[in-house]
Parts: structure tokens; C-alpha cells; sequence
């Protein structure tokens, strides 16, 4: 290794597991700079993993852009110039700020902490994305798996924004990073894009009325429902391969039914997110530890029978193979 490649190795891509490399750094026509496949790659294959260059919070342009100038000056030669080569959809007095607008991902789902990578913030964003990147919060390090086969010369895409429909997201995609998403979703013929909008509200729908503490103390067997619903929903629009939404989606089946003392099909539900997440982040966040450990010890939650014990004496029954819709309709309680 050469002393230009181990520099490189130390300050971006920490690890491309395969040989020859996965992708490389296009120019996109009408979206700039951007990464494509160079081979097939298959579905929960770890694309790049990679340290920050920088890290911030948002805040007042001044005060953000002289934040960035002192950290920046901190940095090697290498990775000053990695920052700078970044696009800014901002131009203006406060570059730093602009690029920093423009290319952060946040350090976790939800996280106002923000942060920017040489490679991982060439990848544009899609709607429909094949890839999801994770950060990793023990490591500190941001990882990109492919959550859907991406076949060779196609673009590796993450998702930016929080979903619904199309006009909620491109207003959302041009106010924090100043671009008109033209994806394979919001591009489609106006009957399809209102189709898939339906499908994209009733998600979000779903969403609130399971995330509902009181609908789950309640009546419990209509959040088991509604998890079924949105699962059907979500195969409709993003196929067979929903990635974190399933993952989410098995999680809180799961947290019904442990919450009701329903030991079986809490362990079944958390295998299921367990499956869905190593898919989307690998097996080495500690969020993806911990739900394994849950999927054999569920009633090592701290919700276990705090709404009820009415369904702790459940037990599994068996189906057949070929049987998947009869298993479905047990796991989650839905009566014929
Ligand atoms: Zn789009």
C-alpha cells in the first residue's frame, strides 16, 4: 500500500469489502456527481462504510459557517479538499454552511446532528432507493447497504426525507437540500403518482394509528391489524423489498404483543425486524443487537405485561408450509 492509498484508506472509505471495487463516481445527467454500480450486487451486500469529515449542528448561517471554518482548518489537506469538492445547492456568503445544507445525513434516525463523508455524500437521494445508510452510533461510523439487488450501471440511491406523498416530499427534499426530486416515483404518469401518493398517505396513516399508546392499551388486536395493513401497503408500493419500514413495522408488532404478555409471537415479530434490519445495516449496531436479543428473550423488554397479561398463555400452532397466509392471519390475529 503506497503512502496515497493509505491516506486515502485512513480519511474515506474505511472498507469496500469486495474486489473489484463496487462502484464508481459518475457525472449524472441533470443531478451532478453521483455513484454507480460496477457489478451486480445483491440484496444486504455492505456497499461502503465510513468516517465523518465533519460533524454539526444546525444553527444561524454565521454562526454554523464559522463553526465549519475552525473545524475545517483542523483537518488534513486531503479531506479539506474532499469537503470542498462537495456540491452546494446554497450559493452564497456562507459556502461551508451551504455545502454543510446540502449534504449532511443525520448522525441517526432523527438526529439534528448532522454530518458530512467524502464518498457517502455523493449518493443522490430517490424516493424508491436501493440502498439505506445507517450510522452507527458505538462506531461512529455511517454504512451503506444495498436494501434491494442493484444490477451493474445502475445508481446506488439513499432516501433524504421522512416520506408521504410526492408534494409533501419534494417541497420538503427542495427546502433542506434545494433539489426538485426527478426519481423513478415522482416521475411517473399522474395516474400512477396519485396511486402511489394514496399508498404513501395511508402509510403514514398507519403509522400514527400504531404508534397510538392508547389504541394499543385499548384494543391491541386493531394495532396488530393496522401492522397487518401497513404491511400489504408497503408491499404494494416499495415490492418486495420495504427495508426499514418492515423493520420498524415487525417492531412495534412486537411491542403490542409483549406489552399484552404474548411471549410467542413477540419473538417471532422481533425475528422478523431482527431479518428485516440485518438486511439494511449489517449485524453490528447496537440497535440490530439488541432486537436479536429480543427475538429469544422477549420478556427481556421493559414494556413486558405493562398493559395486561391477557395473552401470556399464547402457543404456537403449527402450518404447513405452503401455508403462509394461514400463518399470517394468526401472527397477526386477524379473525376469519
Ligand atoms: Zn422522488
Amino acid at each position: 500500500m503506497d503512502s496515497d492509498t493509505a491516506s486515502k484508506t485512513q480519511n474515506s472509505i474505511l472498507e469496500q469489502p469486495n474486489e473489484p471495487l463496487m462502484f464508481e463516481a459518475k457525472t449524472i445527467p441533470l443531478k451532478g456527481i453521483g455513484l454507480v454500480a460496477l457489478q451486480d450486487i445483491p440484496q444486504g451486500t455492505l456497499i461502503i462504510r465510513e468516517r465523518p469529515l465533519l460533524v454539526a449542528r444546525p444553527g444561524a448561517p454565521g454562526a454554523l459557517e464559522d463553526f465549519l471554518s475552525s473545524e475545517l482548518k483542523k483537518l488534513d489537506k486531503a479531506s479539506q479538499r474532499q469537503f470542498l469538492s462537495l456540491h452546494n445547492n446554497f450559493p452564497g456568503k456562507h459556502p461551508f454552511a451551504g455545502i454543510m445544507k446540502t449534504n449532511a445525513l443525520p448522525c441517526g434516525s432523527g438526529s439534528e446532528i448532522g454530518a458530512v463523508y467524502p464518498t457517502i455524500c455523493r449518493i443522490n437521494h430517490s424516493c424508491l432507493p436501493n440502498s439505506q445508510n445507517t450510522w452507527n452510533s458505538d462506531t461512529k461510523i455511517e454504512t451503506i447497504f444495498a436494501i434491494r439487488p442493484i444490477k451493474c450501471g445502475e445508481e446506488i440511491t439513499i432516501m433524504y426525507d421522512q416520506g408521504g406523498p410526492s408534494t409533501v416530499r419534494q417541497a420538503s427534499l427542495k427546502q433542506s437540500f434545494g433539489f426538485k426530486c426527478s426519481c423513478v416515483v415522482c416521475s411517473q404518469p399522474p395516474a400512477l403518482l396519485r396511486e402511489s401518493d394514496a399508498r404513501r398517505s395511508r402509510i403514514q396513516q398507519l403509522d400514527g394509528q400504531i404508534g397510538d399508546p392508547f389504541q394499543m392499551l385499548k384494543s391491541p388486536e386493531k394495532s396488530l391489524k393496522d401492522c397487518h395493513s401497513l404491511l400489504q401497503v408497503l408491499k404494494a408500493e416499495y415490492g418486495a423489498y420495504p427495508g426499514a419500514l418492515a423493520a420498524r413495522l415487525y417492531y412495534d408488532a412486537f411491542q403490542i404483543s409483549i406489552a399484552h404478555g404474548d411471549k410467542t409471537r413477540a419473538s417471532i415479530f422481533a425475528e422478523k425486524s431482527y431479518q428485516a434490519r440485518l438486511m439494511c445495516e449489517g449485524n453490528e449496531t447496537p440497535e440490530v443487537k439488541r432486537v436479536k436479543m429480543l427475538a429469544t428473550n422477549p420478556s427481556n423488554h421493559s414494556t413486558f405485561m405493562a398493559y395486561s397479561s391477557k395473552w401470556k398463555n399464547t402457543k404456537k400452532e403449527k402450518f404447513g408450509e405452503d401455508d403462509n397466509e394461514a400463518f399470517e392471519r394468526w401472527l397477526f390475529r386477524i379473525s376469519n
